[in-house]
């Protein structure tokens, strides 16, 4: 299995992130994730970005699926860090920044060179229907099986493309406040508190008085 090449330091990414680390963080190896694994392990060669976990980069993800776990485990972009932000246009690119001069690269994924064969898809209907013979699961698991090894293993340029960033670097924005919301009396970023009623209430306690 290849290895992502990350360089090793204190506080640093571990040396190396395999395809099995990125399973056992989602819970399966589905082509999804092999497709987000292989998208992250190609940004950060291009971005010669050998420590993703200090920081270095941002991602702006257009999508919201399995890829996405293995995107943020790999490049170490997440929710938390507000390191990944989700602009969710239900397409299958992501945009990775790095963090030290600014640019940024947008990687997406080529229709023909992923979409499913109407073939595995209406085994996949079959089966999620319950009426699948054992022939149609085998053949089902089997083509599903060479789809996960094709995005393991073809070159990169095959089935997916790579441009410039479409938009500048998004800014992670001022750290909020903490306010407090006037009828539940729990603490809610500043931001998000609104005015009704002449009182600063949270979004939940807005939409219920
Ligand atoms: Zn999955
Ligand atoms: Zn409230």
């Amino acid at each position: 299995m290849q290895n992502v090449d990350t360089a090793t330091g204190p506080g640093i990414a571990p040396a190396s992130i395999g395809i099995e680390d990125v399973a056992a963080f989602h819970g399966h190896l589905c082509p999804s994730l092999a497709l987000g694994f292989r998208i992250a392990r190609w940004a950060l060669r291009m971005l010669q970005c050998p420590r993703p976990h200090t920081d270095e980069l941002v991602v702006v993800a257009e999508s919201v699926d399995s890829a996405l776990d293995a995107i943020q485990y790999v490049a170490g972009c997440t929710l938390g860090k507000r390191t990944l932000i989700v602009r969710d246009y239900g397409k299958r690119a992501y945009t990775f920044y790095d963090r030290r001069d600014g640019k940024g690269i947008r990687i997406g994924v080529t229709y023909t060179g992923l979409a499913d064969t109407p073939r595995l898809t209406e085994l996949r209907e079959l089966l999620e229907s319950g009426t699948a013979s054992f022939a149609q699961r085998q053949e089902y698991f089997a083509r599903a099986q060479a789809r996960l090894d094709f995005i393991l293993s073809a070159p990169e340029e095959d089935f997916l493309t790579v441009g410039p960033a479409r938009h500048p670097m998004p800014s992670p924005g001022a750290r909020d406040r903490w306010g407090q919301c006037t009828i539940c009396r729990e603490p809610t970023m500043e931001s998000k508190l609104t005015l009704k009623k002449g009182m600063l209430v949270c979004h939940e306690c807005a939409d219920r008085y």
